[in-house]
């Protein structure tokens, strides 16, 4: 079975003392490619020594929503060179959160306006974080959507109507560890969606997936999703890693080619 991890912060300090051996676990349970959403200014250094230690971890770049402030265009200035210095698979992990805080809605609405714009620049797809902010996110992104952007509602968590509206426009849905949790209301129509628009992501270290609720998650527990869809979407679990492995691949550009030669 072959894996994409699309959404995975394995690059933080709570992988700091076995980053290797996680990737070890990942290679075996078949995980062909990380991909390692950068959240602010100070994570970029873990990116950049994570992406240089495994060829299959791939960054994207951008400013997480929960660290937007005041000083956001500074930051998102410091940010933009890495897409030159190492390029990217997306820019991510971009978005709105007005769980955690209102104080920068505004700044947060900017933000993710301009990082929208530089992924139409670099042709790159993004990786979107909404928290109590689908539909707000849905409405900033659809004009770009429409200029072509495509990329990920990452650990979508929004209604049956905002996921249609989502595929609508040619965007794809995260599905992580959340999928097995019983109270996820998420599971009451993720069956009825198209799997051609369903890529899986962990979100390490958070969201385990049943049966390690409360452990810190890692990629080689993907293999929990695949098996939670595999019941959701009557196929086999090797029908599903096919699927969404196809579609993470065509989306974030990686190559097909090492996808197939490394089994
Ligand atoms: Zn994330």
């Amino acid at each position: 079975m072959k894996l994409v991890d699309t959404h995975t912060h394995i690059f933080g300090s709570q992988f700091e003392l076995d980053m290797e051996e996680v990737v070890m676990r990942a290679r075996r349970a078949g995980v062909e490619w990380m991909l390692l959403p950068n959240i602010d200014l100070e994570s970029i250094e873990s990116v950049v020594k994570a992406i240089k230690q495994f060829e299959e971890l791939k960054p994207m770049w951008g400013l997480h929503p929960c660290h937007v402030d005041g000083n956001w265009q500074e930051v998102l200035e410091k940010i933009r060179p890495f897409f030159q210095q190492f390029p990217a698979c997306a820019v991510g992990e971009i978005g709105l959160d007005f769980y955690w805080s209102k104080e920068f809605v505004t700044e947060q609405i900017q933000a993710l306006e301009m990082q929208l714009a530089w992924a139409l620049e670099y042709k790159l797809p993004v990786s979107l974080h909404t928290r109590e902010a689908t539909r707000e996110t849905i409405d900033i992104v659809r004009p770009f959507a429409e200029k072509g952007l495509r990329g990920v509602f990452h650990c979508f968590s929004g209604s049956e109507i905002e996921a249609s509206e989502v595929i609508d426009l040619g965007f794809c849905l995260g599905v992580g560890g959340s999928i097995t949790y019983p109270k996820n209301p998420v599971r009451e129509f993720i069956g009825h969606l198209p799997l051609d628009s369903i890529v899986l992501e962990t979100d390490a270290p958070y969201l385990p997936p049943v049966p390690y609720r409360g452990k810190r998650n890692e990629p080689a527990y993907l293999l929990e999703v695949v098996f939670a869809l595999a019941d959701f979407f009557h196929r086999t679990p090797a029908e599903i890693a096919e699927i969404t492995s196809l579609n993470s691949v065509s989306l974030f550009n990686l190559s097909a080619q090492s996808v197939q030669q490394k089994n």
